[in-house]
């Protein structure tokens, strides 16, 4: 008997040690998952970060670019395109003009009252979603749509005018996508971007296309400016503060234009404008360098993508690609451990969790981010997250929002320092000087898009960088001012200069 107890007592208690050799195996590996997955946040985070040693690189190799880019056709990555743009608008401008924009997932239709002295009298516009099978159909049944919903607000908005009555209306057009520009009115399509792919587009007159569809649908309307986004918002910054000198889009895409000198663009030689200047339209978009801090994340999104080696600076920095490099760090975690329970296939799903949402996780406040466990379960199909976990893809979120909002930065002070106003002696003949120059004068950079509009932690991010690249000696003297709907309005301001105007304002000799 006494054997009995004794050999049931040993086979428990070596029943329990099993149990507890289990539980700890389980525990250590489950630990062990979990430093490996904060080793791979950690490699993560050092190969995309940017102290700013790195930005100034950054700053400099945008410089060089540039005027790379100015030198010769195909000299660099970034374009630098022509704009024809050679007055902006100054606010004297009067009169009703209607305006389009077609840029991201959004389309604009607009219709402003210039009043003269800096004013508008009037703003109507009207948002559209463009239809996702439209961006990969026909340029006709494209520019039908837009058309055809133009023709409905002009009948909607315009004091009861028929279509037909709308005689001689000049409308700016904003189309945000890389433009060859052969006037201030007329450009050929180079190649779409942002997930558009209308081929038989490309090399097309966008101007064109839109003017036929126009008449298709009886609009007697004539497009007096082509203007890419970014310069519609650098017209509308200068409409209302004529130190802006630049201007950048960060929403789906990005891209960035300025005021350059005439006799800066080495490209086109003999060209001639009375204001002795030209706006630039950088297509920064596609601006590389060695610099810039790149993760296996961003070469499996670009590998992936519509349009490989191409847009790069773009897939780092703009909304259509934050969310889906959040998503590839919590999938390749995802696989490598069980932390985010069992795997989940929305994690190979491209561009299932959008910037917007993305940005609703790294801005969750509530204790217990209870908006980050709800987007990941109801996105992403991952349920039941503790805490820890939790606080882990909010950090993701930072590491990716940080990183684009300081290289946006550090291409905003590279454009100050190509013309000058970084407080440096600008660039000449494509060789930085680095010394501080005497005159500093005050410089606005008109920013507009829905990644710094409504993403609040990137706008701060983004600020604060331009001031820590910049030095607080010259940081007061550039400022960055929201041009909400900039880039519509301006294409309407620049319709209206431009049809005031009946002399070419701009030669090439
Ligand atoms: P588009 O670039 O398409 O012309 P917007 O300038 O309005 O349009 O920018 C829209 C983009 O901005 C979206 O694709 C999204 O990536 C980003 N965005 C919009 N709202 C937010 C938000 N609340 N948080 C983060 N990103 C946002
Ligand atoms: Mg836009």
């Amino acid at each position: 008997m006494g054997k009995l107890v004794l050999g049931l007592a040993v086979a428990c208690a070596v029943g329990s040690c099993a149990i507890a050799a289990v539980m700890v195996g389980r525990r250590v590996r489950s630990r062990r998952r979990w430093w490996s997955v904060v080793r791979a946040l950690d490699e993560f985070e050092e190969a995309a970060s940017t102290p700013v040693g790195r930005l100034r690189q950054v700053v400099d190799a945008m410089a060089v670019e540039m005027h790379a880019g100015l030198a010769s056709e195909g000299g660099s990555k970034l374009k630098m395109l022509l704009t024809f743009v050679d007055n902006l608008p100054d606010g004297s401008e009067s009169g009703i003009y209607y305006a389009l924009h077609v840029g991201g997932t959004n389309f604009r239709i607009l219709r402003i009252q210039l009043g003269g002295q800096r004013s508008i009298l009037g703003h109507d516009v009207e948002r559209k979603p463009i239809p996702q099978h439209l961006m990969t159909r026909t340029s006709e049944e494209f520019f039908d749509f837009i058309a055809l919903s133009l023709k409905e607000f002009v009948e909607r908005k315009g004091n009861n005018l028929q279509p037909s009555q709308v005689r001689g209306n000049d409308l700016g057009f904003t189309f945000s996508f890389p433009v060859k520009q052969t006037s201030v009115s007329s450009g050929t399509l180079i190649k779409w971007t942002k997930g558009f792919a209308i081929d038989d587009m490309v090399e097309k007159d966008v101007v064109e296309c839109l003017q036929k569809a126009l008449s298709r649908r009886g609009l007697d309307m004539n497009v007096a400016a082509l203007v890419n986004d970014s310069v519609g918002t650098l017209a509308v910054g200068h409409f209302y503060d004529k130190d802006t000198v630049a201007a950048v889009v960060i929403g789906t895409g990005t891209n960035a234009c300025y005021l350059e000198r005439a006799d800066a663009i080495i490209k086109c030689q003999g060209l001639l404008t009375t204001s002795g200047g030209m706006v630039i339209n950088m297509e920064w978009g596609n601006f590389w360098s060695s610099h810039l801090p790149r993760t296996s994340y961003d070469m499996d999104l670009d590998a992936e993508s519509q349009n490989p080696n191409d847009q790069g600076f773009e897939k780092m920095i703009s909304g259509m690609y934050l969310g889906d490099i959040v998503r590839r760090v919590i999938c390749k975690m995802s696989l490598a451990s069980d932390i985010f329970g069992p795997f989940s296939s929305k994690l190979s799903t491209r561009f299932v969790l959008s910037t917007p949402l993305m940005a609703a996780m790294h801005e969750d406040d509530s204790p217990d981010l209870s908006e980050v466990a709800k987007i990941l379960e109801e996105t992403l199909d991952i349920y039941v997250v503790p805490l820890k976990i939790r606080k882990l893809v909010v950090k993701i979120c930072d590491v990716v929002t940080r990183r684009a909002a300081r290289l946006a930065a550090a291409g905003i002070v590279g454009i100050l320092k190509k013309i000058g106003r970084d407080g440096t002696g600008g660039i000449t003949s494509g060789r930085i000087k680095g010394v501080r120059s005497g005159k500093l004068r005050r410089t606005v950079v008109a920013v507009e898009g829905g990644l710094y509009t409504s993403y609040t932690i990137f706008r701060e991010y983004l600020n604060e960088a331009v001031a820590e690249i910049l030095g607080e000696e010259i940081a007061p003297y550039v400022i960055l001012k929201v041009m909400e709907d900039g880039a519509g309005i301006g294409a309407a301001m620049l319709a209206a200069s431009n049809s005031a105007r009946s002399v070419d304002t701009v030669q090439v000799l």
